[in-house]
């Protein structure tokens, strides 16, 4: 589905991709041209991703597989941002992502045993990269992109937008990543009101990205099983946290993406573990 209305300097269209509505509005210079481009290689991005994953996880336990550059620098800097977060973001959580189905039809409480299972079968340890290579060390483990390849996204058409001149523009992954150029306002929303807003903040050439419980998420029992996965557990984060925001300044290769990890690592850690790396970020909304 295509909402399009563009002018010869202006632009706006949105499409569904990456799992998610992506809106791109763009102002000034080739706008149009911004815009066309950017839906193609976020196209390109998602589906080069998607072959990639099943590639690394076909061969896991017998060989490296080579993958786009793209994929190998998500790769990379997931596992530089496990370090920093103390494991709390780990693009191995696939296989706990798909036991519980969070937001899917299939979506439930598993068994303890079925928890063991797939506690051996989430680590970053067991993701090797090597010279635009990976390998999964063992059959099974399951590769999640769902919390870094929007903020990728993100800054690829940024860097679009850049060549093509764009003035001013908003670069929207369904609210849940958000690159402004030049300024503007954006609502935060209420996490248990999420019609409501419960702060604006202002961008300006920067990237905004809110992870939260109020997404995806089902009630059983008075608790609510949300679709952001603390590793050490395997099991939905419990850190008392409802929503996390953080703003990444553009000066800052890959924002956006550092801003889509942070948000979904500080939610995992909580307040005081997300202290010690939340200072790569401008500013932070931690509710
Ligand atoms: P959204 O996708 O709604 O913007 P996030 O950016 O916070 O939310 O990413 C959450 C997604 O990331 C989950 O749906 C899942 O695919 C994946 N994920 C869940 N837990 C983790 C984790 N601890 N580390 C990395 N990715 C995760
Ligand atoms: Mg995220």
């Amino acid at each position: 589905m295509t909402i399009a209305g563009c002018a010869q300097i202006s632009c706006e269209r949105s499409e569904i991709l990456m799992g998610t509505v992506v809106t791109l509005q763009a102002q000034g210079g080739d706008a149009q041209l911004a815009v066309d481009e950017s839906f193609k290689q976020i196209a390109e991005l998602e589906e080069n991703i998607r072959a990639d994953v099943k590639r690394i996880e076909d061969a896991a336990g017998k060989e490296f597989v080579r993958v786009s550059p793209d994929v190998f620098e998500i790769l990379e800097t997931a596992q530089i941002f496990n370090g920093l977060t103390g494991g709390a973001f780990d693009v191995t959580c696939g296989a706990a992502v798909e036991l519980w189905g969070i937001g899917t039809d299939k979506a439930r409480i598993p068994s303890d045993a079925e928890l063991a299972v797939v506690k051996n079968l989430v680590g970053a340890n067991h993701l090797h990269l090597r010279d635009g290579t990976a390998y999964l060390d063992l059959r099974g483990v399951k590769l999640n992109l769902g919390g870094i390849a929007k903020g990728y996204g993100v800054d690829l058409t940024r860097n679009i937008f850049n060549r093509y001149g764009v003035k001013s523009g908003l670069i929207d992954f369904g609210t849940s990543t958000i690159y402004a150029v030049g300024k503007k306002r954006i609502g935060i929303k209420n996490p248990r009101a999420p019609s409501e807003l419960s702060k604006v903040v202002e961008l300006e050439n920067a990237a905004l990205s809110t992870s939260g419980d109020y997404e995806k998420f089902f009630i059983a029992d008075g608790r609510r099983y949300h679709h952001i996965i603390d590793p050490a557990t395997c099991a939905p984060a419990d850190s008392g946290l409802r929503s996390v925001s953080v703003v990444v300044d553009g000066s800052r290769e890959h924002c956006a993406m550092t801003a889509d990890i942070l948000s979904t690592a500080a939610f995992v850690a909580g307040r005081e573990r997300a202290e010690n790396f939340l200072g790569v970020s401008k500013d932070f909304v931690l509710e």
